[in-house]
């Protein structure tokens, strides 16, 4: 490549940053930083009705958080490609769309959305499927278009599209593609208001941008022999196309964010406490299969296997397991002073742990490290001991003899001088009790354990006691004697 690599991430600030959009970025990221190129975050705000507050800011930020980070963006723009918002540069893709009028490749259309109507009503009736624009506006005299104005119509603008042309690129994920430009019809590249519709928009900024390389989801597959056609009209030197694949669920559904059951923004993943390099490294894997046999990568790992051959061509699985997979792993894989640092703001936020002091706190969280699939989960573990269950077959669970065996544990428990067990030192109570009762194996755990959370599962029985303290432990034994 004797151009210096340049590709982007221009998501549409109608949402925060999803699965699919964080994916993009990251291959792109990728691509950029194995070819020793750079990566632009810029932003396609034209669909105004759309545009959310804050999804522009969770788009970058979220990114960042996961490690992906800009060479430049909203923030951190090059002077050379400024501005990177497309609102604040109506003027320009105006002035852009007046050259290709002034060539004759672009007219202005004053068709209002009620005859567009009318006409798209007609062509169905008469059995065409895709409304294709009928270019009633393509050859209007001044006079007429000065009476259309005159009745306060403002015109858009319309690409004017040759019949019959082929429209071929070699796609970067699929190889050759081809369309011929009778599957659309004149479209339009300004709207009435002035606005500048995507397809002619991203072309205007690529260009700008000299953008080297197009890396983006499959939808926009179908737009792209449209961006040809405006990058001919130009005469300016086309990018090369990707497109991956689509990202679909366990029943082989396209991906929606509407779907509710399945976590797909990275603010959900991170106030979950997903870890951003397991995040990270689970989206790698979705749609790109690595020539080594592996599965963990880091950034700098992954930027040095990448390789846009390897992106698939069929649609990818979202499979949760595997993600959940991936954040315990990394999770356990976290050397214990990180671990503490990252539980410990979710721990702090529970209110049956509020007054624990910092020893606490590091005992809760050094008993779950193992077991965690996000951190917040550590909460959701930790109550079940917290919070006795009350709810339970007590006849069902408790023997004739359990009250004596409860009253002991109590006692033995009472008079041992440590505040706290470890499993030797626990084990010595234990031993203790069965001597005292002749009870032992599940008849004595399964008392003990459901006097003490009212659950048959769980962390181990002297953990439970370091948790809820000996004071909490021997009133929930005498509880249920
Ligand atoms: N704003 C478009 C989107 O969010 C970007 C399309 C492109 O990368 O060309 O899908």
């Amino acid at each position: 490549m004797s151009k210096k690599v340049r590709v982007r991430y221009a998501p549409s600030p109608t949402g925060y940053l999803h699965i699919g959009g964080a994916r993009s970025a990251l291959f792109n990221y990728l691509f950029a930083k194995k070819f020793g190129g750079d990566f632009v975050f810029r932003i396609e705000d034209t669909d105004i009705e759309r545009n959310i507050e804050g999804a522009e800011y969770s788009q970058l930020h979220d990114l960042i958080w996961l490690n992906i980070i800009p060479d430049e963006s909203i923030e951190k723009m090059n002077p050379k490609y400024a501005p990177y918002r497309q609102m604040e540069k109506l003027d320009l893709y105006r002035k852009y769309a007046q050259e290709l009028i002034d060539k004759g490749y672009a007219y202005e259309c004053y068709c209002t959305p009620e005859e567009l109507e009318e006409s798209r009503l007609e062509q169905e009736a008469n059995g065409v499927s895709a409304f294709k624009y009928d270019r009633r506006c393509l050859h209007l005299s001044e006079e007429e278009k000065e009476e259309r104005r005159k009745k306060g119509i403002k015109p858009s603008i319309r690409l004017k599209v040759p019949s019959n042309e082929d429209l071929t690129f070699n796609d970067l994920v699929r190889g050759e593609v081809k369309f011929n430009s009778d599957d659309f019809g004149d479209f339009v590249i300004i709207k009435s208001n002035g606005i500048p519709t995507y397809n002619f928009a991203v072309v205007v900024d690529d260009h700008i941008m000299e953008i080297t390389h197009v890396l983006r989801g499959e939808e926009h597959l179908s737009n792209t022999p449209k961006q040809m056609m405006v990058y001919k009209y130009f005469g300016w030197e086309m990018p090369e196309f990707g497109h991956m694949t689509i990202i679909v669920n366990k029943n082989g559904k396209k991906l929606s964010k509407r779907d509710l059951n399945i976590m797909q923004f990275m603010s959900q993943y991170r106030d979950k406490g997903y870890l951003p390099e397991a995040v990270f490294n689970f989206i790698l894997l979705l749609g790109w299969t690595p020539a080594v046999n592996k599965e963990l990568f880091t950034m700098e790992e992954a930027m040095e296997e990448f390789d846009p051959a390897r992106l698939s061509r069929s649609p990818s699985m979202f499979d949760n397991d595997h993600l959940n997979w991936m954040n315990s792993t990394y999770i356990k894989n976290l050397d214990e002073e990180k671990y503490l640092e990252l539980v410990k703001p979710f721990l702090l936020k529970n209110e049956n742990l509020n007054g624990a002091d910092e020893a606490k706190l590091n005992l809760i969280s050094k008993i779950y490290k193992s077991e965690l699939i996000y951190l917040d989960q550590i909460n959701e573990l930790v109550n079940l001991v917290l919070i006795k269950n009350q709810d339970f077959d007590r006849n069902a669970i408790f023997a004739a003899e359990s009250k004596d065996l409860l009253l002991k544990f109590a006692d033995l428990l009472k008079n041992n001088e440590s505040t706290s067990f470890d499993k030797e030192s626990f084990k010595l109570v234990i031993n203790e009790l069965i001597s005292l009762t002749g009870i032992k194996g599940k008849n004595l755990y399964m008392p003990i354990r459901m006097a003490l959370t009212g659950h048959e599962h769980g962390v181990e029985l002297f953990n439970i006691i370091n948790i809820i303290g000996k004071e909490e432990a021997i009133r929930r034994l005498k509880e249920e004697a």
